[in-house]
């Protein structure tokens, strides 16, 4: 058979280009990423064994061998692991699956050195060789199949494939180390690298003699992490396994490691990231949660494990009383791995509980992350959402820091019914909206919701403590009921007559017509003049915008205008209330400021330019 020559799939091309130029100081974690992709190789046959025992070697013979050669200046990573076929080569190390990559690869674009480090979190360790090589070999066999292939690249734009000789399956990858790289020759650098970043790794790392004088050396502490007992644990091994499991680069914010015994015996090592991973949206996304079964890997992608809602979550739950004999279809399906996860899901709960009560700065990071997340379990998880309501967070009117629910309900005021918010996509905004300036003046809290999913939870929650929730912007919201700090009586006395508020309010609504629902007097405004509030019953002003944006809504329904009495402009007009022809342009020059508020444009931009100069000009 001939050479069959590749190309790298566009994006790779990229990568490598990114790669091989990168100035990026810490180039030895090739050596981590190309160990941790022959842990995986052991782990998946040790898996396929389980059914074809004569697939693989036995549980004691997995490892990973490391040899130099000085003359040709070489580095090669060998494990007996499952291999791959030709198939596998093409599709495996000529393309990259995972979906974000290509943002990622034109993020990295932009700003080559400083980024390179967060090159494992989208799975494109392996090309990470290029880093130090000039030419990259691999020579592999798939368990079970007798053809071996040799597949190599220089990295720039093509790959090609040969028939190779290989005694057993596995994976020898091979680097052609460049002029700079020669340090990664020297045994002491190999066996630091080793130690630093793959000493959790759970089968042996053996570094091969390269002079007769010399024998092999295991370089790592050869059992899986997670079975050690976590007195015996560095937080920077900890953080070592982190990176392998999460394939992320930061540090973990939460390190949970446990050991259950009972009816159900597991242990898991589980992390919660510091930083947000750039694909916690992305429908596609695998969960990072592997679960091993006696030690032995099973899966990486199992649904029902943890919740989707803490889906931030990376790490590993290795159990004993799972049945290894199934296969992943039926073991998915198995009661005791749902009871599993819901043990997890409650750990960890408190264990974030832990956090909010006692450490709320470090929460609020934490909260910053994966606040938006957590509350998709407020619908998604019945049972768990008197724990989850006791964790969210919420930035508020009446503090820049964030506000929990129970502290919330302790401060209203006697005479208050409901916990007030308004939702929007800009808290900063939020904070000066019109609509919310009676609860400020009144000196009542209204919680800031950002997240698109609180359009969703709050309606299904519809209430804490026998306290319902009520947007600030609903028309039915009537704060006179809320006793006032300062003399009710007194406020009146800046309002424009009750009867000219009358006058005014009926010649508006004339005038706009079927372009509002209600034209009504005031009680939230304080300093707007104007300012628009749902109509009785009708949607959400927030979440029908975001539906328009989505294309699910045609336009955007009228709304009720309301007029603050107190406003100099308002009272003025509500003197002038019968004259027509001073109303015409100012009703619709004040629907349209009151929808610039909202971030919504006006209806008629041309009509509200030539309105605008009209009035101007008068007041000139
Ligand atoms: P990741 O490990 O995150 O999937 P890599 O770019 O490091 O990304 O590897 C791509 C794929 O190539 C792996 O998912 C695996 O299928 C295959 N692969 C890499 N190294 C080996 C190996 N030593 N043995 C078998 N398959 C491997």
């Amino acid at each position: 058979m001939t050479t069959e020559t590749f190309t790298f799939q566009a994006e790779v091309s990229k990568l490598l280009d990114i790669v091989a130029h990168s100035l990026y100081s810490h180039k030895e974690i090739f050596l981590r990423e190309l160990i941790s992709n022959a842990s995986d190789a052991c782990d998946k046959l040790r898996y396929q064994a389980l059914t074809q025992p004569d697939l693989g070697p036995d549980e004691a013979g997995f490892k990973v061998e490391i040899s130099v050669d000085e003359k040709k200046k070489t580095i090669s990573v060998a494990d007996n692991g499952i291999g791959m076929n030709h198939a596998d080569l093409v599709e495996t190390l000529g393309t990259i699956a995972k979906s974000g990559t290509q943002a990622f690869v034109e993020h990295l674009g932009k700003d080559g050195s400083k980024d390179v480090d967060q090159i494992g979190q989208f799975g494109v360790g392996f090309y990470s060789s290029f880093m130090v090589a000039s030419k990259v070999e691999v020579t592999t066999r798939k368990a079970g199949e007798d053809a071996a292939w040799l597949w190599s690249s220089d990295g720039k734009g093509s790959f090609t494939i040969d028939e190779a000789t290989r005694d057993s399956q596995g994976a020898t990858v091979t680097l052609y180390l460049e002029k700079d790289a020669k340090e990664y020759l020297e045994k002491l650098r190999i066996s630091t690298i080793v130690k630093q970043y793959s000493d959790h790794i759970g089968i042996p790392i053996v570094l091969k003699a390269a002079k007769d004088d010399e024998t092999d050396e295991t370089l790592n502490t050869a059992s899986a992490l997670w079975t050690r007992p976590a007195k015996e644990i560095t937080a920077e091994q900890y953080k070592e396994f982190y990176h392998h499991v999460g394939h992320t680069f930061d540090d973990p914010w939460l390190t949970l490691h446990n050991r259950i015994e009972g009816a159900l015996s597991y242990t898991s090592l589980l992390f919660v990231p510091s930083s947000k991973p750039f694909d916690l949206f992305d429908p596609e996304r695998k969960q990072h949660v592997k679960l091993y079964v006696n030690r032995v890997f099973i899966t990486d992608d199992c649904e029902g494990l943890v919740p989707p809602y803490l889906r931030f979550l990376s790490g590993i739950v290795d159990s004993e009383d799972l049945n290894l004999n199934i296969s992943r279809e039926m073991l998915q399906k198995d009661p005791k791995l749902k009871k599993l996860g819901a043990a997890l899901a409650k750990k960890v709960l408190a264990e974030l509980k832990k956090k909010a009560d006692k450490k709320a700065d470090e929460y609020a990071t934490f909260w910053d992350n994966f606040g938006g997340v957590l509350k998709e379990g407020l619908y998604e998880d019945y049972d768990n959402r008197d724990k989850l309501l006791g964790l969210v967070r919420f930035k508020h009117t009446g503090g820049d820091d964030l506000i929990g629910l129970e502290t919330y309900v302790e401060a209203m005021k006697e005479s208050q019914e409901a916990i007030y918010y308004i939702t929007g996509s800009d808290a900063e905004l939020l904070r000066t909206s019109p609509q919310i300036e009676g609860f400020k003046s009144k000196g009542i809290d209204v919680l800031l919701m950002t997240d698109s999913v609180d359009e969703f939870w709050v309606p299904s929650v519809s209430q804490y403590k026998d306290k319902p929730f009520k947007s600030a912007t609903a028309a039915s919201t009537d704060l006179s009921a809320i006793k006032d700090a300062e003399n009710a009586e007194e406020d009146k006395k800046d309002e424009a007559p009750a009867a000219d508020m009358d006058t005014l309010v009926a010649a508006l609504k004339a005038k706009l017509g079927d372009a509002v629902s209600d034209v009504r007097t005031s009680a939230r405004l304080t300093d707007s003049a104007v300012c628009l509030v749902a109509a009785e019953g009708g949607m959400d002003m927030h979440l029908e915008r975001l539906l328009q944006q989505h294309q699910k809504l045609d336009r955007l329904s009228p709304r009720v205008l309301e007029i603050n009495p107190k406003h100099a402009l308002i009272k003025k007009l509500a003197g002038l209330a019968g004259d027509d022809a001073a109303l015409e342009d100012t009703a619709f020059l004040l629907l349209g400021q009151a929808r610039i508020v909202e971030g919504e444009p006006v209806s008629d931009p041309a009509t509200f330019a030539r309105r605008m100069a009209a009035v101007m000009e008068k007041g000139l």
